[in-house]
């Protein structure tokens, strides 16, 4: 978009932002040209400063299930803001957001909030180090934990998307303490126990990865983790960052059966605002100051517009049908995107739980990082100009997770279902 009103920002943003931005992949380098930046944001919706407008696939990486400016959401802030925005002292907001979360997970029998979702995965792991008195984390290579040292390690999209394996300030003693196998390979996990018998933590894995495109565990796969973290005394952490409150009602631990030590939440809990969450099994959590010793703390915590917004979403969530019709959108977009790929002769793995959905220009299976990594980048990055132009807006890298949110309507998913096909023949015949 050279010339317009995003480009004149981004120039100005890359003499006071690393990249122009605040967040890696936002920078389009993953795709080439330059992003467009937001005037605002309408339901399924978002429009540039330039005018253009584009039916979103990124809600806000997730966080948004609703769409945009969702207007319950937004007079719950109103009401919330009228009271102040801070208090440094408890509020009734955070209980009732607790109580709702617990009903929905009964495994986070007591929680935390915190800001981010890195925050969240971060406490998480200083507690399993603490209840078990070891020190090593096992993770899953293409997994995104979020940015904190321990965890950029064979870390997914942005990490990958910049081609760095690990990233420069991580003491390597640190990253020492993690050891990675790729995901849906239980026997690799297996092996690290080995290995490291009673030195193992925690397994921390994301459910269904969404950080390095879309990849679905194998039936066996997490009953297995179960398994093994039960017959070595180590704690199984899930980081429902992405998928809690998006693949199922009760987030990817509902879905798949299966019931973590800990968990970790952000994204939709915050209903767009900056909020996180770890919490599990009561015994564990009353490890955490003050009930505890183990020290977690946060000036903005548990803030009260946070605290509505996230309530106020997860309240809209629960009408009836509200997943069902979700899963059934995000399934017709894929039947549509993979019909586009069989008449142009692309080859694609398409997936989806729920309203989370990938895909990836390579024939399939893609079980884990190694093969998400042999899909068809240049390509991608041509089917996302011409989306683009077209006004549909998918995630700036072919290693991202998309989103179909409740204000996508079925006349958005036949515009883009129309869209994308076009786009992908433009990209193909270049
Ligand atoms: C987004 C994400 C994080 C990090 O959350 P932030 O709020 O960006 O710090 C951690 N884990 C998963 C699975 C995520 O998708």
């Amino acid at each position: 978009m050279k010339g317009g009103r995003s480009s004149e920002l981004f120039d100005r943003a890359k003499r006071v932002l690393p990249g122009g931005v605040n967040s890696p992949v936002r920078a389009f380098r993953a795709v080439g040209g330059t992003p467009f930046f937001v005037a605002r944001g309408h339901g399924s919706s978002l429009v540039d400063v330039d005018g253009r407008e584009y039916v979103d696939y990124v809600c806000s990486w997730g966080a948004l299930i609703l769409g945009h400016a969702h207007p319950a959401v937004l007079a719950a802030i109103h009401v919330a803001a009228e009271h102040g925005w801070t208090y440094g002292a408890p509020c009734p907001a955070e209980v009732e957001l607790a109580e709702e979360v617990r009903g929905r997970m009964p495994s986070l029998e007591v929680m935390r909030f915190v800001n981010s979702g890195t925050e969240a995965t971060m406490a998480a792991v200083r507690l399993a180090r603490a209840a078990t008195d070891r020190d090593l984390i096992v993770k899953f290579e293409g997994c995104y934990h979020g940015h904190a040292d321990g965890f950029l390690v064979k870390a997914g999209s942005g990490v990958a998307t910049l081609g760095l394996p690990d990233s420069p300030g991580v003491p390597a003693a640190l990253a020492s303490l993690t050891l990675t196998a790729p995901f849906n390979d239980a026997t690799a996990v297996a092996e690290l126990f080995r290995k490291h018998a009673k030195r193992i933590a925690a397994v921390i894995v994301e459910p269904y990865v969404g950080n390095a495109g879309f990849i679905p565990p194998d039936a066996d796969f997490h009953p297995a983790l179960r398994a093994l973290c039960d017959d070595h005394g180590a704690l199984l952490i899930f980081d429902e960052v992405m998928t809690g409150f998006r693949v199922a009602a009760g987030g990817a631990q509902e879905r798949l059966g299966i019931v973590p030590d800990l968990t970790t939440l952000g994204k939709i809990v915050g209903g767009g605002f900056p909020v996180g969450v770890y919490g599990g099994r009561a015994d564990l959590m009353r490890r955490i100051a003050p009930d505890g010793p183990v020290y977690q703390a946060g000036t903005l915590s548990g803030n009260p517009i946070a605290m509505a917004a996230g309530l106020a979403t997860l309240r809209e969530t629960e009408a009836p049908g509200f997943y069902d019709q979700l899963e059934r959108r995000t399934a017709r977009l894929l039947d549509g995107l993979q019909e586009a790929a069989r008449r142009h002769g692309v080859p694609m793995t398409a997936g989806h739980a729920g309203s989370m959905w990938g895909m990836y220009l390579v024939e399939g299976p893609v079980r884990n990082y190694a093969d998400a990594k042999r899909s068809d980048t240049a390509l991608f990055a041509r089917w996302h100009k011409a989306a683009l132009t077209r006004g549909v807006f998918l995630a700036p890298s072919a290693f991202e997770a998309g989103f179909v949110s409740s204000a996508h309507s079925e006349a958005d998913i036949d515009f883009t279902i129309q869209e994308l096909d076009a786009a992908l023949g433009e990209a193909r015949a270049h």
